[in-house]
């Protein structure tokens, strides 16, 4: 940690403080090797106390031996700076990936007078460059599944027509064995038309259509098919839901998040497993937590289990999270999961959007759900 200095080089005559709220470490050593460290970031960029602004030897803050010693003594020796240049220090078991800069400072004679360096954190990037990746990948999956999709459903709406008319031949000659085989079928058409339509889902970014809606009322129409679910898997039910005031969201939407972590929720757990749904609003965010009483995820896995088509289940399509993270990122808000090796809980977060007033409500008083 930083200590405080009061003349803060950092802040302008203004008063601003530029160089403190910089997302970026900053720091000089000049050729005497006394430090100079200007904000808090470079200090924890380092995992140094210092104090801001002032000039210390280099040693009393970085002990001879770190890697950022030798480094910073390093420039200082030869004069060289840094361009774009990734460091990579080790502290402990920590890892830390560092974008630095530097720049050699000359008296008003030319004489080299030391150098500071910029700092940025590569952790922050990473996760940028992870979500670019993602959004990426997701934009050409949602070109794919709508093609595909499309191209799916016209021999299968086919398909599905003569085995209706099939159905009714053999139901009416009571061809009891053709009967079943033709039902069969088309209850394997169904399970691929379902896949589709979450193909179609996964395709067809931001087509919310907020609507007000309440959060009792997707819950309780849920409560039916999710019941059977869990009755059928030996899954005790508890709901531990806040009663709150209409809200505008897509409640077709919210209904399949709610219904995906569920499903989830219900296919970890073994028999005598409890799955809890709890809601409240917390600030400005409505929170819905769908917990169960599972093995818990993987941390290996826990970078993967949002990805389009991973699974770990033998019937799995891999769909279900990254739908649920789309409808969540479609409604401004985002999914957090925690998982402590017993029991998983995913929290699907987003903006609280009351309605508005009577008065501003163009179209008569809300319908809910
Ligand atoms: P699917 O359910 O078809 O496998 P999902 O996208 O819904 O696809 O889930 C992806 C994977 O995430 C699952 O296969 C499972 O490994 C993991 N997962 C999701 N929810 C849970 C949970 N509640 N407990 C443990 N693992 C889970
Ligand atoms: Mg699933």
């Amino acid at each position: 940690m930083a200590v405080r200095c009061d003349a803060d080089p950092g802040v302008g005559a203004d008063g601003w403080n530029v160089v403190g709220r910089m997302n970026s470490g900053l720091l000089y050593v000049d050729k005497r090797g006394t430090v100079t460290v200007f904000n808090e970031l470079a200090a924890q960029l380092l995992d140094i106390e210092a104090p801001l602004g002032k000039a210390v030897p280099l040693g009393d803050v970085l002990p001879a031996d770190r890697q950022e010693h030798q480094l910073l003594s390093g420039l200082l020796a030869s004069g060289r700076e840094l361009k774009n240049h990734v460091l990579t220090w080790t502290r402990g078991d920590r890892i830390r990936h560092v974008l630095a800069d530097s720049f050699n400072k000359f008296d008003p004679l030319g004489v080299y007078a030391g150098f500071y360096m910029m700092m940025k954190d590569l952790g922050d990037l990473r996760t940028l460059e992870q979500h670019v990746q993602r959004t990426e990948k997701m934009a050409t999956l949602a070109k794919i599944a709508a093609g595909l999709a499309h191209e799916l459903r016209n021999p299968l709406t086919t398909v599905k027509g003569f085995l209706q008319v099939m159905e009714q031949k053999f139901s009416a000659a009571g061809q009891a064995g053709d009967l079943q085989n033709t039902r069969i079928m088309l209850k394997e058409i169904g399970q691929v038309e379902a896949l589709i339509d979450e193909l179609l889902l996964l395709s067809q970014a931001h087509q919310v259509q907020p609507r007000p809606c309440s959060l009792q009322a997707v819950l309780e129409a849920l409560e039916p098919e999710l019941s059977a679910q869990a009755e059928a898997a030996g899954i005790q039910v508890r709901r531990r839901v806040e009663v709150l005031p209409p809200f505008l969201a897509d409640p077709v939407l919210l209904t399949q998040a709610i219904r995906h972590l569920a499903e989830n929720a219900i296919e970890a757990m073994e028999p005598g497993g409890v799955l809890t749904i709890a809601a409240r609003r917390s600030g400005d965010w409505l929170e819905i937590d769908v917990s169960d009483t599972g093995p818990g995820i993987p941390y290996y896995l826990m970078d993967r289990i949002f990805d389009v088509f991973f699974t770990t289940k033998d019937r799995g399509t891999g769909l279900g999270l990254a739908i649920c993270q789309r409808i969540a990122l479609d409604h401004g808000g985002e999914i957090r999961v925690s998982s402590k090796g017993f029991g998983t809980t995913f929290r699907f977060l987003m903006p609280f959007r009351s309605l508005p007033g009577p008065s501003d409500c163009p179209h008569g008083p809300p319908v809910l759900l």
